[in-house]
């Protein structure tokens, strides 16, 4: 593996794909286009530092991560959730046997960047330009090194700068959608958590809480709470100082399976915007991940929106792309007009959407909606508890009701 530092790095640097951005989009992309394509991959970033986004991989990312050969060492780092207790109003609703996988996105990122081939060349450094044309990309970082290659792969996150440059804008859907707040626990000594894994719903459509997963990570547990609040609200300040105080405040039934636990990291916290991308179909550049689209973190789908768009990539447009000449728009568009990709992205905005709502609308049909769901969910608990054979038994779950 080339990894070139500034002052050993040859001035330019040429290749057929380079991605700008070593995330969990850019580290997986190149780990899978490295394997047949000539790829250099530019971050920032070596090692990737500790960031609060995707903590678990779960639904259709196992099978994406499967048909991308990229499933065995990503479980290696991670631990398998196989049971959780879904609660609210301080009582257990139902159980139910899962497959995901806790991990920190810090030892995500790491693993899949330990999956990226030797042949692959990286570059640590901040890229500050690009030029643009039918043929041949340049890409200039900040120390003077250039980057020549046929298709430029963006995967720079939330990062507006260089998506501006290249004149893709960002259509805004709703500016501090949603709210996260992420922090590492263990049970105090002598005491233990009663659960496998847990999600408890907010108790109160006042507080604007969805909900709060609870579920188990290398070295402990790890909770992330997704609110539709305001950063600057009192309530998220407050968290920082006593965070404890502050869940209970606006989950108080959370107690009843909450002994004596202790908050073991930082509290990390982040606002997301929601938005896509226009004025995109350019030559020579694809954008993936959240430089394309953001999710809701409530919702889960950023990681399948970025597996996706990567799996979609190599498995149809890159082979046919690189074998004739040229990188025109007429290349680049078949992607963002992929069916696959667009499904995806669709399912995202929409499933956004529909957990701000549900969590916040007071609308008569709202609460209706929220009572049957709540409902099915306690009906599919007490039909359950009476099957002995049901799997979910097989966990040890205290009984509460
Ligand atoms: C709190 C939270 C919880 C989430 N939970 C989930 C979840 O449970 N499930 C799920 O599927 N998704 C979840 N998501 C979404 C998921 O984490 C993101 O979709 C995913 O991390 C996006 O990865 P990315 O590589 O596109 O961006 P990032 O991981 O942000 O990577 C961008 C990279 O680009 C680099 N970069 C930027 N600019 C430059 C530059 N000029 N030069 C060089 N490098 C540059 C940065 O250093 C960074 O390494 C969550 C998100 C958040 C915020």
């Amino acid at each position: 593996m080339i990894d070139q530092g500034a002052s050993k790095a040859e001035p330019v640097t040429r290749t057929d794909i380079v991605i700008i951005g070593g995330g969990m989009a850019g580290s997986t992309a190149a780990a899978v286009f490295g394997r047949d394509r000539n790829v250099v991959l530019v971050d920032q970033h070596s090692p990737y530092p500790p960031v609060f986004a995707a903590d678990k991989i779960a639904g259709d990312q196992i099978g994406l991560l499967k048909a991308l050969d990229l499933f065995e060492p990503m479980i290696a780092a991670a631990t398998l959730v196989s049971r959780v207790v879904n609660a609210q109003f301080g009582k257990m609703i139902e159980r139910r046997v899962i497959e995901e996988y806790g991990i920190h996105y810090q030892t995500m990122v790491e693993t899949m960047r330990a999956q990226i081939p030797e042949r692959v060349g990286r570059l640590t450094g901040h890229v500050t330009d690009i030029e643009l044309s039918d043929d041949l990309q340049r890409v200039n970082l900040s120390d003077g090194r250039e980057v020549e290659a046929r298709l430029v792969v963006l995967a720079t996150g939330f990062n507006d700068v260089l998506r501006t440059k290249i004149g893709v804008t960002r259509r805004l859907l709703k500016e501090n959608h949603s709210l996260s707040i992420g922090f590492d626990m263990t049970a105090k000594p002598g005491s233990a958590f009663a659960f496998p894994s847990l999600t408890y719903y907010g108790d109160r459509i006042a507080d604007a809480v969805d909900y709060i997963s609870i579920f188990p990570v290398r070295d402990g547990m790890r909770a992330n709470l997704f609110a539709y609040r305001d950063p600057q609200d009192n309530w998220v300040r407050e968290f920082r100082r006593d965070p404890q105080g502050s869940l209970y405040a606006v989950m108080p039934g959370l107690r009843a399976f909450l002994s004596d636990f202790e908050i073991s990291g930082p509290i990390q916290s982040r606002n997301v915007d929601l938005y896509t991308i226009e004025n995109h179909v350019t030559p020579g550049v694809v954008l993936i991940g959240d430089a394309s689209q953001t999710s809701c973190p409530a919702l889960g789908t950023g990681l399948s929106h970025l597996l996706t768009d990567i799996e979609r990539l190599h498995a149809i447009h890159l082979g046919a792309w690189l074998a004739s000449s040229g990188m025109g728009v007429k290349k680049i568009v078949q992607f963002y007009a992929d069916p696959a990709k667009l499904a995806v992205d669709a399912r995202a905005l929409h499933g956004a959407h529909y957990r701000r709502a549900v969590s916040t609308q007071t609308s008569w049909r709202w609460e209706l909606h929220r009572r049957q769901v709540y409902w099915r969910r306690r009906l599919h608990g007490l039909i359950q508890r009476a099957n002995p054979f049901d799997p979910a038994h097989l966990s040890a779950v205290p009984q509460q009701s």
